[in-house]
């Protein structure tokens, strides 16, 4: 097979690779990505797109539940629902299908050549992919690590069986009657709360003291009070200790110290994810590292000159849209435009029930800057579209600079606030002050009224409440 040589090599073909590939290929530079399972990465294919999608069937199968268990206050009458969740699956496929389908065309109207098989550095200006036809020798002056992440294991609790990753959970056929989730974080409360909803007895555990650590306690209390309304068992400052000799259970250290043994059909461990940085001679080129993660300066080089590093395999926060971002510079880097990290926030959105987003410092985090801040918080009880949508619980809040108004941060929890983050991301990357949301007249009736009320609130001239 006839050597290749590039400008720019990308490795890894999710938001973080592909993005990069792209915008590379508009660029007019002659680039090559390198996938050696499908377009679109863990994103499109396992991650973000699939776990959305079953989110949004549970939802569906949820509210129909609820209607049809004739106690609710909107008059209407249903029978009671039932899933076949092999054909949710087949429409999550199906969605799948159509993404990674996009990519692939973007890619070729782009002119980016790809390869498809595991790239393997054999120094750092050259790699060989297995490919179906035999070995294939790239050459590239510019490489983009971009190889993303995967499931961290837990050691006394292997993967196999009835032991599942996301992965897994994202392609069962049948709803398990008894799911147990260790890992009170993204992944855990977005796809327990989903299998819940479908009617599986769900039980958390979670070591630290609290679900969602990352975020505040105000945060994440209604989505506590949720899980308790679905009958999700939480328990927290708990230890998975492994699997029972039956199998069909998993061993846990409550916090007191006893030890409990949960029944599980299927046991989903979601403890975190580890980049991919082992066993494709990336080792042999030595790189700087930043614990488990390959270290990237503000322009995403690592300690190799020619060679970037993107997306998961460069650390937290592990997030499609970061990935995309450093993608599309590095690939105006490689093109010659002077460009370095200059954003001033990363929106994070975890979708459980209700909502959570966070953009910008937390209150506790904008105290730590030193200055006074100012806070407001409107709750959506007092916002007439979340009444209409039977989404009181939750609220909008506000972190801003005492002196000059500056905003710091904003975060929400609530019914669809995930919407919101674009407005909330577009406010802190324009350096908006309190009065400029309070001043912008936002359209009646929308949760976004929360906002600018949020805004209103922290200046002391709140209308709504
Ligand atoms: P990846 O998407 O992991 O892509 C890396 C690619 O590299 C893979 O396709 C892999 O096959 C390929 N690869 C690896 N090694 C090689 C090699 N040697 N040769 C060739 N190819 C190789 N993020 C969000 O922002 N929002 C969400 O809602 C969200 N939900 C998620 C839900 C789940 C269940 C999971 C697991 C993750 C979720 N994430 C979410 C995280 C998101 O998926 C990642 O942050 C994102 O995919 C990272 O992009 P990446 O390009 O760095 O790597
Ligand atoms: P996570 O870091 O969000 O949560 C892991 C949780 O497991 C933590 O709360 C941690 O305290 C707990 N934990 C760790 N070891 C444990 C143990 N032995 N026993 C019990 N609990 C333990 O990780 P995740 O849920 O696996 O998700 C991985 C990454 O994927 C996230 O960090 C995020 O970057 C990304 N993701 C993002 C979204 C989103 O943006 N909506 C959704 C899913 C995943």
């Amino acid at each position: 097979m006839k050597d290749i040589s590039c400008k720019l090599l990308v490795i890894g073909a999710g938001p973080g690779g592909y993005v990069c590939a792209i915008r590379a290929g508009q660029l007019g530079i002659d680039t090559v990505i390198v996938e050696m399972a499908k377009p679109g990465g863990t994103c499109l294919n396992i991650g973000c797109i699939p776990s959305k999608a079953l989110i949004h069937a549970a939802e569906e199968f949820d509210k129909i539940a609820h209607l049809a268990s004739g106690r609710n206050a909107l008059g209407i009458t249903t029978t009671k629902p039932a899933i076949d969740l092999s054909q949710t699956i087949a429409w999550k496929d199906g969605i799948v299908g159509r993404l990674t389908g996009g990519v692939s065309g973007l890619l070729k109207r782009a002119k980016v050549k790809v390869v498809q098989g595991r790239a393997r550095f054999r120094d750092g200006k050259t790699v060989e992919v297995e490919t179906e036809t035999g070995r294939q020798i790239i050459r590239a002056e510019n490489v983009v690590i971009a190889t993303g992440s995967v499931p961290v294991a837990l050691p006394f609790l292997p993967f196999g069986g009835t032991v599942i990753s996301s992965t897994e959970a994202l392609s069962l056929s049948a709803v398990p009657d008894r799911l147990v989730v260790v890992g009170g974080g993204y992944i855990g409360l977005e796809l327990g709360t989903a299998f819940a909803k479908m009617g599986a007895k769900v039980s958390i555990v979670e070591a630290q003291d609290r679900i969602l650590p990352q975020y505040d306690a105000e945060l994440t209390r209604p989505v506590s009070k949720r899980l308790k309304a679905l009958g999700i068992e939480v328990m927290t400052g708990a230890k998975a200790r492994g699997l029972a000799k039956s199998g069909g259970a998993l061993l846990v250290e409550a916090e007191d110290g006893t030890e409990i043994s949960l029944p599980a059909d299927k046991i989903l461990v979601t403890v975190g994810r580890r980049p991919v940085t082992q066993g494709w001679g990336l080792e042999e080129l030595v790189l700087d590292m930043e614990g488990a993660f390959i270290r990237i300066d503000e322009r995403c080089q690592t300690s190799m000159r020619g060679i970037y590093a993107i997306g998961d395999v460069t650390g937290e926060p592990m997030l499609a849209h970061r990935a995309m971002a450093q993608g599309e510079m590095v690939a105006e880097i490689v093109a010659g435009h002077k460009r370095a990290w200059d954003k001033r926030a990363i929106p994070a959105v975890c979708f459980t029930d209700p909502e959570i987003v966070s953009v910008g410092l937390a209150p506790d985090e904008a105290k730590k800057t030193g200055g006074e801040t100012k806070l407001g918080l409107f709750p959506f009880l007092a916002n007439g579209r979340a009444m209409t949508k039977q989404g009181e619980d939750g609220f909008v809040r506000v972190v801003a600079r005492a002196d000059n108004h500056l905003v710091l941060g904003i975060q929400a929890v609530g019914q669809g606030v995930s919407e919101l983050a674009a407005a909330f991301g577009l406010a802190i990357e324009m350096g908006a002050r309190l009065e400029d949301i309070a001043g912008t007249i936002h359209a009646h009736p929308t949760e976004g009224e929360a906002f600018q009320e949020a805004a209103l609130k922290a200046l002391g001239q709140e209308l709504h409440i």
